[in-house]
């Protein structure tokens, strides 16, 4: 079967990036599933839907549309329903409403199956939090990445800040800790590595360190 690479941890852990240039090193496809979440809270905020209203968010998902645009470099772009919301998608405010929609069961269903038509040869890297659980479990490799909190808000403070997005260091690591709270504690699909995952503790780590890692764990 085609070969899949699961990267899952908080937010924060170095999932993103690491993901990004180990896929690019393998030469297989990126998956960034948590992209998907944000979209889905991105259209349902343009909207002006209620994220207290589970069946108008369940209809949300089904009818955004989201697509990836790799052709520079950089992060590839983000398209919801033809408009294009990188930066956006990128808050904390996308982040919370993608977190609070990502706890809706038919949500997460809903989502199933595009996340696995992403499995195309020659291989696979997904980004997320129950890739290696939940939407992957049979991926030959499974990492989960963690990093201190304190770490995991000063990486997104500089991600915004080069973005051009201003936002304050200690509100960033207030939002960030309430959200992870929210994933690990949640019903469906809870932010927790699979039992077969190897786990990298990125603190005080360099990016190329992780990625040099990460490649180790596959067959050169
Ligand atoms: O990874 P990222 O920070 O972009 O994810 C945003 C939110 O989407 C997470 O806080 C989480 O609630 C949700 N998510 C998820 N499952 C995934 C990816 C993201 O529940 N596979």
């Amino acid at each position: 079967s085609i070969p899949v690479l699961t990267i899952d941890g908080p937010s924060g852990s170095g999932k993103g990036t690491i993901s990004r240039l180990v896929a690019q090193r393998l030469g297989w496809h990126y998956l960034d599933s948590g992209a998907l979440y944000r979209a889905v809270g991105v259209a349902a905020g343009w909207a002006d839907l209620d994220l207290a209203d589970p069946a108008a968010l369940v209809r949300c998902t089904f009818d955004t549309q989201v697509g990836f645009r790799d052709d520079g470099p950089g992060e590839p772009r983000v398209i919801v329903n033809g408009v294009d919301a990188t930066n956006e998608l990128r808050t904390e405010t996308a982040g919370a409403a993608a977190s609070a929609i990502a706890a809706i069961p038919e949500v997460r269903a809903a989502l199933k199956d595009r996340q696995r038509a992403f499995r195309q040869p020659p291989g696979l890297v997904a980004d997320g939090r129950d890739m290696g659980t939940v939407i992957f479990p049979d991926a030959s490799f499974k990492v989960f990445l963690t990093a201190s909190a304190e770490e995991r808000a000063e990486r997104r403070y500089k991600q915004l800040k080069d973005k051009g997005v201003s936002v304050n260091l200690d509100g960033l690591l207030r939002e960030i800790l309430a959200r992870d709270a929210r994933d690990a504690s949640r019903a469906v699909a809870p932010l927790r590595p699979a039992e077969d995952a190897v786990r990298i503790d990125t603190t005080g780590l360099g990016i190329d360190e992780v990625v040099e890692r990460v490649l180790a764990l596959l067959p050169a």
